[in-house]
């Protein structure tokens, strides 16, 4: 039996999201939060976690947890809907928009989900450059549109991997401009502390996202959707009734009781941010770009290639952009000492 004959074509002409498998000393490739768990509050989150009934499914649509990000947003309880992290709330939007004909547009480079995911819904991909400062190239969007209107832009805010905000202006034009849903996916706001949230009353085709991934619970994959309550209902038809497990919605809540202490984590990441940026930044060679996350994107006028696998080979992992935009590399802010040390193999390698 041919299994490819079954298959979707344009999932048998795509490639699954790359995981680097291996493992390391330093991992400074997924934008995660260097930190663990506050010292403090480890003991009452596994006294919490404890207490819960696995033999019982999670609470359907996590209904307590909407509740209480809609009440520390601001908004309506029907305008909130809890994924099972971005990822989950990419592929919900994209499998309600998948009208026949419809797509999403991307700024290049941006998130990979947005391109996978619209692919494997069936939804055409409209990707237009970033301009030279990797802000959105207004024009260029326009003329992509002008013919077939996309259904869905996606702006991550920051971005991913050019790690810098696009301006203001131009996603208000954006928005005005669109007979979509834009989604401004705010997965970094706690790097950035901007954000579009106070557009969402205003604006019926504005969706933001943000996620708990970054800001220390990559692991229980928690994110959150906030956009107009007549999306949000036709949304809710998609989203798999218990989507998100019981011990991720008791980690959701723990994070909100518990906010301060993780705001406090991500301080301290931008700090150790303007230091790693500063540091790179003296190196001869080495560039990086402006960046409001808590990575930093960086080109090199060496063989970024084999950068990138001197640093693996010591230990250090972090992303190789060289293939897509020859000579970039994303490096993911660890701790003060992570941050050293990769600063200290990067100035050996480029010395060798
Ligand atoms: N959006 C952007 C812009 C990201 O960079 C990422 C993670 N790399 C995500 C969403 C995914 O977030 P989550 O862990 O909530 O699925």
């Amino acid at each position: 039996m041919d299994i490819r004959a079954l298959i979707k074509e344009e999932i048998l002409a795509q490639k699954a999201y790359h995981v680097d498998p291996t493992s390391c000393r330093i991992k400074l490739d997924a934008n995660e939060n260097p930190l663990a768990i506050p010292e403090k509050l480890r003991a009452r989150l596994s006294a919490l976690l404890a207490s819960i009934p696995l033999n019982r499914y999670p609470e359907a649509g996590s209904v307590r947890l909407a509740s209480r990000f809609a009440k520390a947003f601001g908004v309506g309880e029907d305008q909130v809907m809890i994924g099972n992290g971005s990822d989950e709330l990419i592929q919900i939007l994209c499998t309600a928009l998948a009208r026949p004909g419809a797509g999403i547009m991307i700024p290049v480079p941006t998130f990979a989900m947005y391109r996978i995911t619209g692919v494997n819904t069936g939804l055409r991909v409209m990707e237009v450059p970033l301009d030279g400062a990797f802000d959105l190239d207004l024009a260029a969007m326009r003329e992509k549109a002008a013919s077939r209107p996309p259904a869905l832009p996606f702006l991550a805010y920051p971005n991913n991997p050019t790690g810098n905000c696009f301006s203001r202006e131009r996603i208000e034009t954006v928005l005005r401009e669109a007979s979509g849903i834009v989604v401004v996916d705010e997965a970094y706001f706690h790097f950035a502390e901007k954000t579009f949230l106070s557009g969402v009353g205003r604006q019926e085709n504005l969706v933001i996202l943000r996620t708990l991934s970054k800001v220390g619970f990559a692991a229980m994959r928690v994110a959150i959707l906030i956009g107009a309550p007549a999306l949000v209902h036709e949304l809710n038809k998609v989203r798999l009734p218990y989507n998100l497990n019981s011990l991720s919605q008791a980690a959701a809540g723990f994070y909100l009781d518990n906010e301060e202490a993780f705001l406090e984590q991500a301080e301290k990441i931008r700090r150790w941010r303007g230091e790693l940026f500063s540091a790179l930044e003296a190196i001869p060679g080495i560039h990086p770009r402006p960046t409001d996350a808590n990575f930093i994107f960086f080109s090199c006028d060496f063989d970024a290639d084999r950068v990138y696998s001197a640093l693996k080979e010591r230990g250090i992992l972090i992303r190789n952009f060289n293939a897509a935009m020859p000579g970039f590399m994303r490096v993911t802010v660890g701790t003060r000492e992570e941050n050293g040390e990769f600063l200290e193999v990067l100035r050996n390698i480029l010395t060798e």
